[in-house]
């Protein structure tokens, strides 16, 4: 019988029971469960096979939540929650005491946000403890967009995916750190970076060596098939290169037709990034079952969300 359901009231028993729920957001599917229950937690890294390192985000219902959760909100952490939540940007703040050190990975931050998602913020609401949900796919493969993704990944390993159809954005949170009061960015994501600046002004990127301990979201290889993926500027020279092989190709908006290519997807047709964001995992899904000997993606425009598909393929070829 398929795990998928609609069925609020039965999430909500399971999460009550300290089991876990997959459950939709706005940016990619999560495997929830309570922040304060150790076999639930252990049970998300045990599923995933996540590596205890990587620190979890936890899913509040509201603003007003966030003091329960942090001890210190910087004003520009106000400015930003205010301005975008619910909605993909995370959170990273000092923590209180009672969060306990495995979601956090022993670090004295916390990382937090609110899903934009009616069926999730609903499913906060009848629950008195938050969730921890990092991405319901196994650790640093291609992330789940869909309830049909996550059952794919787990079949019957976890008890429910909670279905909210498609997720809106397609990819993950923006991250941002604070820094002396600063807001620093963490991990580029669904919330593109201009609209940030909009808010708080110039913010600097990190990179990945700069942030200890490492990321799961700065890990090099990540979000990746199992096909032997390239990223290229140049598609028609790369498809050259690999005449002899089975290629897949993942173009923006090309109308490129060559016999050499055995399957192609496009992102959108009418090059707009968010389309193309909503589209991306889907795609590298589809490219992945075709039993390709490569996918060749092609580079995305880099501002705005291009930026962070730019990020996401990038490391999906390493
Ligand atoms: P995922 O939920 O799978 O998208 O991964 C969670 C992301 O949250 C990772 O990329 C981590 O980098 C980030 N994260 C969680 N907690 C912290 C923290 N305390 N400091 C920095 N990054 C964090
Ligand atoms: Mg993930």
């Amino acid at each position: 019988m398929s795990i998928i359901s609609k069925d609020i009231s039965k999430a909500v028993a399971l999460l009550n029971s300290e089991e876990l729920v997959a459950i939709p957001t706005e940016t990619v599917y999560g495997l929830a469960g309570n922040i304060y229950s150790e076999k639930a937690i252990k049970s998300i890294f045990e599923t995933k096979q996540r590596p205890l390192f990587n620190p979890l985000i936890v899913h509040i219902p509201s603003v007003e939540y966030l003091s329960k959760i942090v001890e210190y909100i910087p004003e520009k952490a106000k400015l930003l929650a205010e301005a975008f939540w619910p909605g993909p940007i995370t959170l990273v703040l000092k923590k209180k005491n009672s969060i306990p050190d495995i979601i956090t990975a022993d670090k004295d931050t916390v990382a937090v946000r609110i899903p934009n998602h009616s069926l999730t913020l609903e499913l906060l609401n009848n629950l008195s403890f938050p969730l921890a949900a990092p991405s319901a796919n196994p650790f640093s493969s291609i992330s789940p967009t869909t309830a049909q993704h996550v059952e794919n990944y787990f079949k019957d390993n976890i008890k429910m995916v909670l279905d909210g159809g498609a997720c809106k954005s397609g990819i993950e949170s923006t991250i941002i750190g604070f820094e002396n009061e600063e807001p620093v960015i963490y991990r580029l994501g669904s919330t593109p970076i201009e609209a940030i600046e909009d808010v708080v002004g110039k913010i600097e990127i990190k990179n990945k060596k700069e942030i200890s301990p490492e990321a799961p979201g700065m890990l090099e290889r990540h979000y990746a098939p199992k096909t032997k993926t390239i990223l290229t500027s140049n598609l028609s020279k790369s498809i050259e290169e690999y005449s002899n092989k089975r290629i897949g190709i993942l173009v923006f908006n090309d109308v490129l037709n060559d016999d050499a290519i055995e399957f192609k997807v496009v992102l959108s047709e009418s090059k707009n990034l968010e389309e193309a964001a909503f589209k991306l995992y889907d795609a590298l899904h589809q490219l992945d079952k075709q039993d390709l000997d490569i996918i060749i993606a092609e580079k995305l425009p880099d501002y705005g969300l291009g930026k962070s598909i730019n990020d996401r393929l990038k490391r999906a070829t390493k």
